[in-house]
């Protein structure tokens, strides 16, 4: 017999889901890893024999799946979820949220709420995520620090705000490129407002910066557009692979045709759209096109939770006409497309970093279990997550959150709601 080959870490599980191929379920199989990456994906008994790995992980009751990607938040604002939330979008955040964020926004909001954050996400098996919003040096060292993959966006805008000018705003993004720029967890994308808040002149700099950085661009596109956004920022040269449009409204058969030819992704965020009286686009016909969708929560200030797999089955209710397995893909792998990351991130296969998941599928919601991703999706909820590893280390072990002190962060987010409440800056 060949002598056995070292590994750091064997998961072997009841059901592994790589999600690449789509739809497969492999039954008692195991995933070994290696200096953070996956070395192989096989039935269990072939990787016990080929194996003497460092630590052996045994679920017998579980599914193993790549860590879901959250595909657009804004992270620190899980600080501001007792804000009343009421429509419409654009009334609520100029009478409720804006006027608590003019008082409170500062780097160390910003570090506080973004700890919240990830610390809520891994417990819920989101192993990626986007982030949009203010200060984003302090969420890339928050990100980096809790070894979580982690794309932060660049904002830019036209006039004043904390970065002051749009020269200003450029100038300090490409600081932070360089400095990001070879970084294992945290990459950057810009993150210009929404369409209608940019005039054609940025819109046109911002592309010019990310075409020279060959750096993503994301937006919102808001419903209060005037013009038709994705025609206006196709004639103005931005939409290509590397840009993700998060979710755009008002789809008509022109834009589904432009995203199409364009190559751009989608992040759908379904229950912050839901919370605001909008509807879901065409999710399966544009999933049967090949567009890239990903799913995200947005702000846990609207959606009162950062769980991708609640935004998961809210799409696959809305949609029937997508399996499990669909939304499970855009649950994963598409998002890891939309942040720029598929090659890294989002399906168990060799070569891969080891961010992956385990789902405890032995509770009674979930019997009996024949079809593991529509229990996973349709009974499970993300209190199931046992286990999550980023490039191969726990950050949540047997359901032990490691990666940050739960204590600490419930003192924090009391006293921010405190300081909130009594409308004291930072
Ligand atoms: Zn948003």
């Amino acid at each position: 017999m060949p002598p056995k080959e070292s590994a750091d870490l064997l998961i072997e599980a009841r059901w592994v889901m790589p999600v690449a191929p789509v739809n497969t379920v492999l039954t008692d199989h195991a995933v070994a890893v290696t200096a953070g990456r996956i070395v192989a994906l096989g039935p269990s008994a072939q990787l016990q024999a080929r194996f003497e790995p460092r630590e052996r992980v045994l679920r017998g009751e579980h599914a193993l799946l790549p860590g879901f990607v959250n595909a657009h938040t804004r992270a620190a604002m899980t600080l501001l979820r007792d804000l009343p939330v009421y429509g419409p979008r654009m009334r609520w955040l100029w009478e409720t949220v804006l006027p608590v964020e003019q008082r409170c926004m500062s780097p160390d909001f910003v570090r506080d709420g973004t700890q919240q954050a990830i610390a809520e996400m891994l417990r819920a098996g989101i192993t990626s995520f986007a982030d949009m919003y203010l200060f984003p040096e302090e969420a890339a060292r928050v990100a980096g620090a809790a070894r979580v993959r982690a794309a932060i966006g660049l904002p830019v805008a036209d006039g004043p705000t904390p970065w002051e000018s749009t020269t200003a705003h450029l100038a300090n993004a490409e600081r932070l490129w360089d400095e990001y720029q070879s970084d294992p967890w945290v990459s950057l994308y810009f993150a210009p407002r929404t369409p209608y808040a940019l005039s054609d002149a940025t819109l046109a700099r911002v592309r010019r910066v990310a075409d020279e950085l060959d750096a993503r661009v994301a937006m919102h596109i808001s419903e209060y557009e005037v013009r038709r956004p994705l025609l206006r920022l196709q004639e103005l040269g931005l939409l290509r692979p590397g840009f993700t449009a998060i979710q755009p409204r008002r789809l008509d058969e022109e834009d589904l045709e432009i995203i199409t030819r364009t190559g751009i992704c989608l992040v759908a965020c379904p229950q912050a759209n839901l919370r605001f009286g909008g509807e879901l686009w065409p999710l399966a016909k544009l999933d049967a096109q090949h567009v890239s969708i990903g799913l995200g929560t947005d702000t846990a200030a609207a959606v009162g939770a950062l769980d991708i797999l609640a935004e998961a089955r809210t799409a696959a209710l809305i949609e029937h006409e997508l399996a499990s397995a669909e939304v499970l893909r855009m649950a994963t792998l598409g998002g890891a497309t939309a942040l720029g990351l598929a090659s890294l991130v989002g399906s168990i296969e060799p070569g891969k970093a080891a961010d992956l998941v385990c789902f405890d599928l032995s509770t009674l919601p979930c019997q009996p279990c024949a079809r593991p991703a529509d229990a996973i999706l349709f009974a499970a909820t993300r209190n199931q997550v046992t286990d999550v590893w980023t490039s191969g280390r726990a950050a949540v072990s047997d359901g032990h959150l490691l990666a940050f002190d739960e204590q600490e962060l419930r003192a924090l987010a009391r006293q921010w709601a405190e300081r909130i409440r009594m409308g004291v800056a930072a």
